[in-house]
């Protein structure tokens, strides 16, 4: 279970969005968002949906932070400071119209640790 509580003093909300697998993502996963000035995401992985609900509830509870919570991927590219708020892109490899919520997901999965 990668989950590491986030080092802030005080937050007054956390994202996540509760995805289960499809395309790349071949595991459950929550992506969590920490707002703020060292924002990001986090990616849990290996374990069922319910199970980091239960984990973010209780460390959002234990900070004093509403959680927001999504089951899916929509709004998820809201993480990327470079969206361009568009709900698809034309993809550069296969010249399709991709939807950009999923394609963040899986970009997300891929680079922070969620390929095995
Ligand atoms: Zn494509």
């Amino acid at each position: 279970m990668k989950y590491q509580k986030a080092k802030y003093d005080y937050i007054e909300s956390i994202k996540v969005w509760y995805v289960e697998p499809f395309g790349l993502i071949d595991q459950p996963a929550a992506f969590v968002y920490y707002p703020g000035e060292n924002c990001g995401v986090q990616v849990m992985i290996g374990d069922s949906l319910e199970s980091f609900c239960d984990i973010l509830r209780e460390a959002a509870a234990e900070l004093g932070c509403e959680l927001k919570e999504t089951w899916g991927v929509k709004g998820i590219a809201s993480t990327d400071p470079y969206w361009d708020g568009k709900p698809t892109f034309r993809c550069g490899r296969c010249s399709i119209e991709h939807d950009v919520h999923e394609n963040v997901a899986q970009v997300l999965y891929q680079r922070l640790g969620g390929s095995r």
